[in-house]
């Protein structure tokens, strides 16, 4: 009996590793509120990154809420964004009550088409919210010029994008802010986590006060902040992983290698990450189903969770059709996204995959 395979596992520390590491709190008792620990993170992840600015969030989700608010744009304000993304991207925008604008994605790499942005902006438009997603970089000039000839402001969801280079400069770097997150499926992981990057040190001072319920010194309560930040035990995690960041993300450079040598013959079928142009993280294994491959989607799906191979269908439906929002957006414009929402499908991508295990899955794939 073959093992089942999922579509992705966290990376671990060796267990001895992190449990030394906390030691140290049994002593202090100083296990949250942006402790040693969270400082040494920031520090590191800012190096790392290669950013100036970087708060840490106790999820990526409350780092897009929190530097939303950061801006503090009127109620009813509009923000361009993408739908091919995870739903976390627009709750964040409808929870800060602006109201998002769908922009249609680029059929090659699923990023927001640039080309449609202008068409979509209106009086009321004060944001980009963009989405570098399967760590597909979006074309950051051209946004960048937009919101430059408009006076918006460019807030990237760099979910998937830890660790990227674009241009040789930290992929934070780019936009007013960028978001990352730290969860458990992601690249890097803090358990539970996230980050908010950027170059200006007032958006940090204001982040750092917005994660802990606007909370100036002990009497002073300077804004309607939420409760945000990061724990110790969760910033420990990522000091640890951070020591195996370079190993883990090459284990997954030799795994998506391995993909891309079994499947770039298979008619049909396409890779949709542009790994391989700039310095990449090997985050996601999505593919495309054409109709040249005889198979549809949901059949591949189908066929691969019978053999024990659970993919996924990243991202389906759209964020814009989901059902809590009862069709409200179903006239948007977003042909090329729709239709790439129904081809495409995450293959296992993760630090423990073997070769073997890619070769399992590819060859259901090619025998039809
Ligand atoms: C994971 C993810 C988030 C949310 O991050 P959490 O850390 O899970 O809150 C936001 N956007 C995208 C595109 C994601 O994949």
């Amino acid at each position: 009996m073959l093992k089942n395979i999922y579509v992705t596992q966290p990376s671990l520390p060796p267990y001895e590793e992190y449990i030394e590491a906390i030691k140290p709190l049994w002593d202090s008792k100083i296990i949250t509120n942006m402790g040693k620990y969270h400082s040494q993170l920031e520090l590191e992840l800012a190096n790392y990154l290669d950013v100036p600015e970087i708060s840490l969030m106790v999820n990526g989700h409350m780092g897009l809420e929190m530097v939303i608010r950061s801006f503090e744009f009127p109620d009813g304000s509009e923000v361009i964004t993408s739908p091919f993304t995870f739903i976390s991207t627009t709750h964040a925008i409808i929870r800060n009550r602006l109201k998002p604008v769908f922009c249609d994605v680029k059929a090659n790499d699923g990023t927001i088409d640039e080309s449609k942005i202008e068409n979509l902006i209106s009086s009321k438009t004060v944001a980009i919210i963009p989405v570098h997603v399967y760590g597909n970089i979006c074309n950051t000039l051209e946004i960048q010029r937009i919101a430059d000839k408009y006076g918006l402001k460019v807030i990237y969801d760099a979910a998937h994008a830890f660790g990227i280079k674009y241009n040789g400069i930290g992929i934070g770097y780019y936009g007013d802010s960028s978001v990352f997150s730290f969860h458990a499926t992601k690249v890097f992981n803090t358990v539970e986590g996230g980050a908010v990057v950027c170059k200006d040190h007032s958006l940090y001072e204001k982040l750092y006060n917005l994660k802990n319920f606007g909370i100036q010194n002990e009497e002073s309560v300077v804004a309607v902040g939420a409760n945000a930040k990061m724990n110790e035990f969760s910033a420990i995690m990522g000091l640890c992983n951070l020591k195996h960041i370079n190993v883990s993300i090459s284990s997954r450079k030799e795994i998506y290698n391995a993909y891309i040598n079994e499947l770039y013959s298979v008619n049909g079928i396409t890779v949709l990450n542009r790994c391989g142009e700039y310095y990449s993280n090997y985050a996601y294994m999505p593919i495309v189903v054409n109709d040249m491959y005889g198979l549809t989607r949901d059949e591949i799906y189908a066929k691969l969770k019978y053999n024990g191979i659970y993919s996924r269908k990243y991202f389906y439906p759209l964020t814009s059709d989901q059902l809590c929002f009862n069709n409200k957006y179903k006239n948007a414009s977003l042909e090329v996204a729709r239709e790439l929402s129904k081809r495409v499908l995450v293959l296992p991508l993760y630090e423990g995959l073997t070769i073997d295990d890619v070769t399992r899955i590819t060859n259901i794939i090619k025998e039809k």
